[in-house]
């Protein structure tokens, strides 16, 4: 199957067997190594000197884990959304008792830092300030470095969802300034759902000390202290352990650069393909993400009928719109393990199925009519 969704991702054989194992001791010298392994290139990963936390849970796991660990009821939080995702971080925020102050973009572009830095100058008692770094409901990455040059500028808390982009499209933890960074094991790493990633720089660390949000699974503190053992406080996802031991070695033989050097590429060929095939983009192509492009479902074709043929005929998994973009859009996924054979099989189902389900490219008028 041709799963191009934005995760869960497919999963390459030397991952999937080295999770053919059998359970070990968690509490043992095997599980330490492997921890600390993984630690250590996770860092490598995020671009990071500071404390990554392997945490079992999903990634909006992480996500509350991030606000819990960092804020008190009643601080005053700048949550940047620009679709879904972002939302659910101000949920999260709000469910535990922050004051939350939206910013939020219209759907398909990206947040702008200078209503950012507005938004800061206007109430100055603000803490932090969440943000997404790539929008998956949308395919919209937004400018890290410019968001980060204001956040950190104006000395608040930067805390960063980058569970869809990280080790996927360029990002740079430390040299950013960024204090809490969430990643997931099922988006770019080519590893099952199961295991979160998030980093805590030294002014997190600060902020955890006087933080009292209620916590207890999440809690950072259990977290560095049972690293420091070589394990983790909970029975972790050892299964997902083994897979993500055996991607991360592959990820770095690979290198970073090229990896990222190969998302955009593959993203590329995706709207240039989208395009030719008469279809039109979500987001506009100066803010496209590279690891998830949105496609406007085109006028008189059922988004349903498409996706279920495209499936039945052609083994290929495509994504709809979440939310207010349910039915509108339809996504690919291109993150993890991704060729260009994969986004060729794409674009030529897509190219088959489309006229099959009344699709009628719009010829546009002629120019000077
Ligand atoms: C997938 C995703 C999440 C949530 O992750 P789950 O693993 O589904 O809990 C959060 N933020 C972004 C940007 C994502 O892409």
């Amino acid at each position: 199957m041709n799963l191009r969704i934005p995760g869960p991702t497919p999963c390459p054989d030397y991952v999937l067997d080295a999770m053919n194992r059998d359970m070990i001791n968690h509490r043992g010298p095997e599980f330490q190594d492997m921890l600390h392994r993984c630690t250590d290139r996770l860092k490598e990963v995020f671009k990071t000197e500071s404390d990554v936390l392997i945490l079992t849970g999903s990634g909006t796991g992480a996500m509350e884990a991030a606000v819990v660990n960092v804020l008190s009821p009643g601080d005053q939080v700048l949550c940047v959304s620009i679709g879904v995702f972002g939302d659910r971080l101000a949920q999260i925020a709000e469910a535990f008792g922050a004051s939350v102050t939206k910013l939020t973009a219209t759907w398909g572009t990206p947040a702008d830092p200078e209503a950012i830095r507005s938004a800061l100058a206007e109430n100055p008692d603000i803490k932090a300030v969440l943000v997404t770094h790539n929008e998956t409901s949308t395919g919209v990455t937004n400018d890290m470095a410019a968001i980060s040059s204001v956040v950190k500028g104006a000395g608040k808390l930067l805390v960063v969802d980058a569970i869809s982009s990280l080790s996927s499209l360029p990002f740079y933890t430390d040299e950013w300034g960024c204090d809490v960074v969430m990643s997931g094991s099922q988006k770019g790493y080519m590893v099952p759902p199961g295991l979160a990633f998030i980093s805590v720089s030294d002014e997190a660390w600060k902020a955890f000390e006087e933080a009292k949000m209620p916590r207890f699974y999440w809690d950072f503190g259990r977290a560095k202290s049972y690293l420091n053992r070589g394990q983790t406080p909970w029975t972790p996802a050892v299964s997902v352990f083994y897979g993500l031991d055996a991607a991360l070695e592959r990820m770095l033989d690979e290198g970073m650069d090229a990896i990222f050097e190969r998302h955009a590429r593959i993203a590329q060929k995706t709207r240039d393909g989208v395009k030719e095939l008469g279809l039109s983009l979500f987001a506009d192509e100066s803010c496209a993400s590279n690891t998830v492009t949105a496609v406007n479902v085109p006028e008189g074709v059922q988004l349903g009928a498409l996706m279920r043929q495209l499936q039945a005929d052609h083994d290929v998994v495509l994504a709809g719109g979440q939310g207010a973009l349910d039915g509108k859009i339809m996504r690919v996924g291109h993150l993890g393990y991704i060729t260009d054979e994969d986004i060729t099989q794409v674009l030529s189902a897509l190219s088959t199925v489309l006229p099959q389900v009344g699709f009628q490219p719009v010829t546009s008028p002629a120019r000077g009519a």
